[in-house]
């Protein structure tokens, strides 16, 4: 299964994808996640994507296709991935098809999410993820068990420095102009299902499950 999962900053993308990883067997890549680790390391990755990831900006076409590329002929792919977060702009969907292209692979579907604006920003300043293992809580909609430790790992929590409230407004500003124009890219491929992800996790993962189960009994 080759799966983007897509929609606004805060609409749950990174809530789905673990459980889409352990329902199909398909590593998760997610370019937030992983600039988040070059950051903490202090590559030069890092330090160039961290001028951009502070302020809620998107990180340079070049450089984000360079490590999806990269990512992507890693053996684990072989057996299908989830991308989140990526493609964010047309030339890195166009690149996304050529890279595709030249492994001879296709995408078996686009799952796009769809959030009010007033709820993704109650989502986003109330996230808090683990420093240690990346898990992702909310205040009140996930809180953890124990106030600020990691139910998973029991790292402590802390809050991306893009999710205070006045990154937030960039951050959608930034999708509606750049990534939302991808939506009718994938339109176009006949590729995009439309999810509503207001409610919680599990209602939208029911949502997915049934998409992706129609599209496994047509094949
Ligand atoms: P995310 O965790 O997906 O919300 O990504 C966090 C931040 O990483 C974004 O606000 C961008 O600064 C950067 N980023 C993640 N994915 C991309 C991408 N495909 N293109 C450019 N920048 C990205």
């Amino acid at each position: 299964m080759r799966l983007l999962i897509m929609g606004p900053p805060g609409a749950g993308k990174g809530s789905q994808a673990p459980l889409l990883k352990k329902t199909y067997g398909i590593p998760h890549i997610s370019t937030g996640d992983m600039f988040r680790a070059a950051i903490k390391q202090g590559t030069p990755l890092g330090i160039q994507a961290k001028a951009y990831t502070d302020k809620g900006e998107l990180v340079p076409d070049q450089v984000t296709i360079n490590i999806v590329k990269e990512r992507l002929q890693e053996p684990d792919c072989q057996a299908g991935f989830l991308l989140d977060g990526f493609p964010r702009t047309i030339a890195q969907a166009k690149a996304l098809d050529v890279i595709l292209k030249e492994m001879n692979i296709s995408l078996d579907a686009v799952i796009n999410i769809n959030v009010p604006d007033d709820i993704l920003i109650q989502r986003m300043s109330g996230r808090r993820m683990c420093r240690q293992c990346g898990a992702s809580y909310h205040i009140t909609n996930i809180p953890p068990q124990v106030a600020n430790v990691c139910d998973v790992c029991g790292g402590s929590l802390y809050q991306r420095k893009d999710d205070s409230l006045e990154t937030v407004g960039n951050r959608l500003e930034v999708y509606y102009k750049q990534t939302q124009p991808l939506l009718d890219y994938y339109a176009q491929s006949g590729l995009i299902h439309h999810i509503n992800g207001a409610k919680d996790v599990e209602d939208t993962f029911n949502q997915v499950k049934t998409i992706l189960e129609e599209l496994h009994d047509f094949h």
